[in-house]
């Protein structure tokens, strides 16, 4: 799958799509055709059908990424630092902390990503890392963003990333001491028991691991390190902000009371212990015992569902003929309605907002008396057509099209989302937010009708 072409020469490209998507070296072979194996069940147990297209090569795509955000279980520290040493004449102590003794390093804004031990979703971090040369020699300054992304493409929660990345470069470099600092999001989802919805924050923790002389009472080094990161721009979080440990579960998934059908939970349980297994991890570690659990519980908010909108009778008479004689039309707009979906391509969350603006008359009021339902309506429409796998655009335009079918004059959808399968998708991504409007009926000619529902949907950031 690449970008569509238009008939006018335009290319769409899709919301969320992989590059890498034509390479197919190792396809079905070794761990990686046991993990496509794994998201097969997983997806039959979703009740999809694993020869539909949209999904077709989905078990593939979720086997590359997945080994290649795991690779740092098969690469060593020794290797990447060997070789990256270098002497370098320091000042001499009675003068001073300088070069290649004493004096501090700070390599800043390393963007990586990680998967969340507790519920394998990809969480996104900037890492700051600070250490002070001793013995005359140095570390070459790419190698410490090398150290950090071997242990941050492992299974990790974000205190134990830092632990690991300071006491690697520690153990490797032997320097006076290192500093780790990390700032971590992870998607941020609020279960009612029933349902996931999305929120549009994203959980965040700021963790930190030091050694040497970091560590040391006295030593002004920590104080000096953490004020270089906020002159970089970094806002110490209150909430959260931990010095060792964690105050409360960072993962949403920790906290989620979730329930889970007997009969179709263990085979899709058994495929995510596998695919823990295939990367080299210990499924009974303490901390991942539950995460096969939770992993399936988060997924089955995303099943199939061969029910229709029930709208109880919110909608009556909707073909009531005085709708066409009934010029007198407002634009009315419902902004921000959350979702959160499961990518089919991924089988990873897109989360946002949708905003629906749309025609509606007095007389049409009247006669159906829809006016103070609308909220709860298009509510409603959205978590119907969200909360399943989905693409952004085909969404969009369910509920474009939904809308329509209940208002029929024109209605204009705008759904913003955050894609969480673009962390693990380079750094470039990172954060990207993406966009896709659907437009139908009297909006199509309609110019200043359609500018104040965009006016409306920026003014209600
Ligand atoms: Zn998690
Ligand atoms: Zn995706």
């Amino acid at each position: 799958m690449g970008a569509l072409e238009l008939e006018n020469g335009g290319v769409i490209v899709p919301c969320c799509f992989d590059d890498d998507e034509e390479e197919v070296e190792e396809y079905g072979s070794g761990s990686q055709g046991s993990v496509e194996e794994a998201v097969e069940v997983l997806l039959r147990g979703l009740g999809e059908d694993i020869r539909r297209e949209g999904i077709k090569k989905t078990p593939f795509r979720v086997a590359k990424a997945f080994r290649d955000g795991t690779k740092g279980y098969k690469q060593s520290v020794d290797d990447i630092v060997q070789g990256a040493l270098f002497p370098e004449s320091g000042l001499n102590s009675a003068k001073g902390h300088a070069g290649g003794s004493g004096g501090l390093v700070v390599v800043r804004d390393i963007n990586l990503f990680s998967y969340c031990e507790s519920c394998l979703l990809p969480f996104r971090l900037v890492c700051h890392v600070g250490y002070v040369p001793s013995g005359q020699r140095v570390v070459g300054l790419s190698k410490l963003a090398r150290v950090a992304d071997v242990f941050s493409k492992r299974l990790q929660s974000p205190q134990r990333l830092a632990h690991e990345i300071c006491s690697a470069l520690q153990t490797s470099i032997n320097p006076g001491g290192v500093a780790v600092v990390l700032q971590c999001w992870h998607i941020q989802m609020v279960s009612d028991g029933e349902s996931i919805k999305s929120s549009q924050n994203w959980s965040s923790v700021h963790v930190r691991s030091t050694s040497g002389t970091f560590d040391v009472q006295k030593s002004d080094l920590l104080e000096d390190f953490l004020t270089l990161l906020k002159f970089q721009g970094m806002r110490s979080s209150s909430s959260n902000h931990t010095n060792g440990r964690v105050i409360k579960p960072w993962c949403p998934m920790l906290s989620s009371t979730l329930s889970l059908s007997p009969c179709t939970a263990p085979p899709m349980i058994r495929a995510v212990t596998s695919i823990i297994r295939s990367i080299g991890e210990n499924p009974n570690r303490n901390e991942l015992v539950g995460t096969p659990l939770r992993f399936v519980q988060w997924l089955m908010q995303f099943k199939k569902s061969s029910l229709g909108i029930n709208l109880n009778g919110m909608i009556t008479n909707q073909n009531d003929k005085c709708f066409d004689l009934e010029p007198v039309l407002d634009m009315f707009s419902e902004l921000n309605i959350p979702f959160c979906a499961q990518c089919e391509h991924h089988l990873l969350p897109f989360h946002g907002v949708v905003h629906i603006g749309y025609y509606r008359s007095k007389i049409q009021d009247a006669a159906i008396g829809i006016g103070c339902y609308d909220r709860r309506l298009m509510n409603l429409i959205v978590q119907f057509y969200g909360c399943k796998l989905q693409v952004q655009e085909r969404l969009t335009r369910q509920i474009a099209e939904t809308v329509f079918g209940i208002y029929n004059k024109g209605v204009m959808v705008v759904v913003e989302a955050d894609h969480v399968c673009m962390i693990s998708r380079g750094v470039e991504k990172l954060g990207s937010n993406t966009a896709t409007v659907a437009t139908l009926g009297l909006f199509l000619v309609d110019s200043d009708a359609k500018s104040k529902f965009l006016k409306n949907v920026v003014e209600c950031k």
